[in-house]
């Protein structure tokens, strides 16, 4: 009985110890990574066609990073208005934090510079400015430090909402019809309960100023970062989610609630709506959610997968280099890309889980919903990959789409469909093949994060 009580004793006092011993910390910083037009380099825009020459700048493009510590390592949150960003540049900004590990995820925008080198002035050329790609670096990394140092002690507030009408805000063009509709926000408070952070994660493509726009701009994102930081404070970080098999407000019917009328398609009011409705629900449900919840603890895994690259335009494209040096696919004809696993805990249980996964997700790989057998399939039967968020316990779960690299669409294997016949009784080929690495990359990335979740893998990742 005494030694029973000891032990107790001894158990209470770790847990007190762990509990002070981390306090939870967060900072925030954001830098603009708008490209100079006077310098005469063209910007060619990525996203659609070949050769979108920027022509002027709507509105600025940031990279934006919320840091949060309690106790160890901190962890860093970057969003940043790029098409993509490959695995090679997030080490390059890795290499310059090196007290914390950084996560970068972009946000996907199509009416910015060509970071992937896939639009530039013509098919084979590439769009990649050498020097822009190193300034996106320089900003990014900057940022990150600076949001490490502003750290101090914070309280963090957690929503999730799924409004009624948010399938309307998608234009889903390949069946099944499935979203990952939830819109969740992790927002950092200092002491004085002045926000410091507000990370947004939902999961649509900032297209909406469609393929003749050529005047730079963050896309719907840059409504949301106004809204929240006018109204809110603090920083304003989005990312993206599962975007894949195809994510888009680009053909929504959507209604401008000024007017009541429906908003212009392919212009900055139709892309405010969109980026005011989720500042919207993200604010109204944060006014409404409890002012703390307890963190002490921050885990952060990493899992570095060699996926077999199946694309030969992809692997042409490698061998031509139009990714300037970065994403080296032709020799092994592998794709080397992270899959992180990130968790906020209190009391060893986690409250907000985050996937980060390297591309393009289909939703129905995040939520679940994948159509197994379909005689049109070109591997039907295939076994389903397990649900990404359902391989979380906490009651907050994210999925960071683009993170820290971006491989193109993620597509369920049993949905993979170039040959004919086609699923759901298509007389042509689906969109979305031409721009995956290959079937293999779903059930590989599923597998690293339930390793990942299980905690199998070491941590924390290799910083190079
Ligand atoms: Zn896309």
């Amino acid at each position: 009985m005494v030694r029973r009580i000891t032990l107790l004793c001894l158990l209470l006092t770790a847990a007190m110890l762990a509990a002070s011993g981390a306090e939870l910390m967060a900072g925030a910083a954001k830098r603009k990574i708008t490209p100079d037009l006077k310098s005469g380099a063209p910007a060619y825009l990525a996203g659609f066609g070949n050769n979108r020459q920027a022509t002027g700048v709507h509105d600025d493009l940031w990279v934006r990073c919320a840091a949060l510590g309690a106790g160890a390592r901190p962890v860093v949150i970057c969003g940043v208005d790029v098409i993509g960003i490959f695995w090679d540049d997030v080490q390059r900004i890795r290499a310059k934090v090196p007290g914390a590990t950084v996560i970068v995820a972009a946000t996907h925008v199509h009416e910015g510079p060509d970071t992937m080198g896939m639009w530039g002035p013509q098919r084979g050329v590439s769009g990649i400015n050498n020097a822009y790609n190193a300034f996106v670096v320089e900003q990014a990394a900057a940022a990150a430090l600076d949001a490490v140092a502003t750290m101090r002690p914070a309280n963090a507030q957690m929503i999730s909402v799924k409004p009624k009408d948010v399938a309307g805000y998608f234009d889903d063009s390949r069946p099944p019809v499935v979203h990952d509709g939830e819109i969740l926000a992790l927002a950092l408070n200092d002491m004085r309960r002045d926000r410091i952070a507000t990370v947004v994660n939902w999961a649509n493509h900032p297209e909406t100023l469609g393929s003749k726009n050529t005047l730079i701009t963050a896309d719907w994102p840059a409504a949301l970062y106004e809204r929240l930081e006018t109204q809110h404070g603090g920083t304003a970080v989005y990312i993206n989610g599962a975007v894949g098999g195809m994510q888009s407000p680009l053909g929504a019917k959507l209604t401008d609630p000024k007017t009541g009328k429906p908003a212009a398609p392919e212009t900055f009011r139709f892309a405010d709506v969109v980026g005011e409705y989720v500042a919207g629900h993200v604010m109204d449900a944060l006014d409404a959610a409890p002012r703390a919840v307890p963190i002490d603890e921050i885990v952060y895994r990493e899992a570095v997968v060699r996926i077999p690259v199946a694309n030969a335009g992809f692997l042409a494209a490698s061998a031509a280099d139009l990714f300037r040096g970065r994403k080296q696919m032709a020799a092994e004809k592998l794709s080397v890309s992270p899959v992180g696993y990130l968790a906020l805990k209190f009391a060893g249980k986690p409250v907000l889980e985050a996937a980060l996964i390297p591309g393009e997700m289909y939703p129905e790989l995040s939520v679940g919903g994948v159509i197994a057998r379909d005689a049109g399939a070109d591997l039907p039967g295939s076994p389903v990959e397990p649900s990404i968020k359902g391989m979380f316990t906490a009651p907050y779960r994210m999925l960071f789409g683009l993170a820290n690299d971006e491989i193109g669409y993620i597509i369920p294997k049993a949905q993979w469909d170039e040959k004919a016949p086609f699923t759901f009784g298509a007389a042509k080929a689906w969109y979305g093949e031409v721009n995956s690495v290959g079937p293999e990359a779903a059930p590989m990335i599923a597998r690293a994060m339930q390793e990942l979740v299980r905690g199998a893998r070491p941590t924390p990742p290799p910083t190079r």
